[in-house]
């Protein structure tokens, strides 16, 4: 049996967030981790020479818990285009942000993706003064009901809460928004699972330690390889491990099913977010990623990422025919390289549960990730810093 100050269950981004805020306080932790990598579901994996994310994700550098890591400066990040390409009326046309390119504003204008109702999505903000709500609802309620909402926004929202029914809170949306609007997506140079190699350094993390059993009260966990006791345990297994290693229920999350595909030509001059605001298939948004991350190709090929929000099996061929609609190419040489279906991609996040760093608790074992109220990278390493701030009041850190 070893002692240590800390047992932290889980090396994701909320799990080593807090072992890194832990550490700088002065106090020991450990981190025990099931798999042979740390980062969670925010990581990567080699597929004959191409980078390939497990799902596709994107990373914001305005995140305000990330920024607070000071990690993001070693990461290369490199930018996708502040633009999305939406398949509609039998064309494709690009929206450019005219928040930082005003002159695309008249281009824009004429492609018939926003309209005069379109105005109304200013007023989206001032309907969250009163009781949160469904964001589709507050949309509705805003009377931001245009084709900029229905055939991009919308679309667009899908592929970031992880569903198109409109159900996500309309405050994390609107906190969502402003993350977009302060900061531009990009992925780290090597992958996503480049941020939690960063934020593992220096820590003692144990892979391939899975955590079995947790007794709250006697700060004691259960491996394979033996227990591990300490003064705290937190719990920062993902929404699903965690609750059932803290006995308490699931909480409700979304499922994704991304397709990754390699081609020799590109089906499309930009690295910008594809959609169909027709939504003529499974496919929710799309990108050639390797536009926008040329290391995740090898020289001379292209690697295109299809998200799908399905739950299981999805029909190939009909991803291909979508990605065929929305590029306006051929998709029969394309070659799968990967198809990775996650059950728990993110927790939903229902009107009246959005908050930042928010934690739980069981006995005397704290709860943290990113199923407290903000389903997202900062989400998790704002609920891991706040755990880590709790340990270290209860212990006497610094
Ligand atoms: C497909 C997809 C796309 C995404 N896109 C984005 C995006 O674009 N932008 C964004 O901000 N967020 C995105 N996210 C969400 C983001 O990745 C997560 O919010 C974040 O990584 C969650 O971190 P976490 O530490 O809370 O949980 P997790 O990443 O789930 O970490 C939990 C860790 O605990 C380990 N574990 C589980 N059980 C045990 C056990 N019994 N013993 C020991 N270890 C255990 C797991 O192996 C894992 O490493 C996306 C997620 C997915 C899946």
């Amino acid at each position: 049996m070893t002692a240590h100050d800390v047992i932290v269950v889980g090396a994701g981004l909320a799990g080593l967030a807090c072992a890194r805020t832990l550490r700088a306080r002065g106090l020991r932790p450990v981190v025990l981790e099931t798999e042979r990598q740390v980062g969670g579901r925010a990581t990567s994996e080699e597929v004959d020479g191409f980078v390939v994310e497990r799902g596709f994700q994107v990373l914001n550098p305005a995140y305000p818990h990330l920024r607070a890591t000071g990690v993001l400066e070693q990461l290369g990040m490199n930018a996708f285009p502040r633009a999305v390409r939406v398949r509609h009326d039998g064309r494709l046309d690009e929206l450019v942000d005219p928040t930082r390119h005003p002159t695309a504003l008249p281009r824009d204008l004429r492609t018939g993706l926003v309209g005069p109702r379109d105005v109304a999505a200013a007023r989206f903000v001032t309907s969250l003064v009163g009781a949160d709500r469904r964001r589709g609802d507050a949309f509705d309620a805003a009377g931001f009901t245009g084709p900029l909402r229905h055939k991009v926004v919308d679309p667009f929202l899908a592929g970031v809460v992880c569903e198109d029914e409109g159900s996500t809170s309309a405050r994390f949306t609107a906190w969502l928004a402003s993350m977009f609007l302060l900061g531009t997506p990009g992925l780290p140079t090597g992958g996503m699972r480049r941020l939690g190699e960063a934020l593992a350094g220096g820590l003692d993390v144990r892979l391939g330690h899975p955590v079995t059993a947790v007794d709250t009260d006697a700060g004691r966990v259960e491996t394979p390889h033996g227990s591990f006791t300490g003064r705290a345990v937190v719990l920062a297994a993902g929404p699903v491990s965690s609750a059932e290693l803290a006995r308490q229920g699931r909480p409700s999350t979304h499922p994704t099913t991304t397709w990754w595909f390699a081609t020799h030509q590109a089906p499309s001059p930009s690295g910008a977010i594809h959609a169909d605001a027709e939504r003529r298939g499974p496919i929710v948004t799309t990108a050639v990623v390797s536009h926008t991350a040329p290391d995740h190709a090898p020289a001379g090929q292209h690697l295109v990422a299809a998200l799908t929000l399905a739950d299981g099996e999805v029909d190939e061929q009909a991803v291909r025919a979508h990605a065929s609609h929305i590029y306006g190419t051929e998709t029969e040489a394309w070659r799968t390289l990967a198809v990775h279906h996650i059950p728990h991609s993110l927790p939903a996040v229902a009107p009246g549960q959005f908050a930042r760093g928010r934690i739980g608790f069981q006995g005397e074992a704290v709860l943290c990730g990113d199923q407290f109220g903000n389903a997202s990278v900062d989400g998790a390493l704002g609920s891991g810093q706040a755990a880590a701030a709790e340990v270290a009041r209860r212990l006497g850190g610094r």
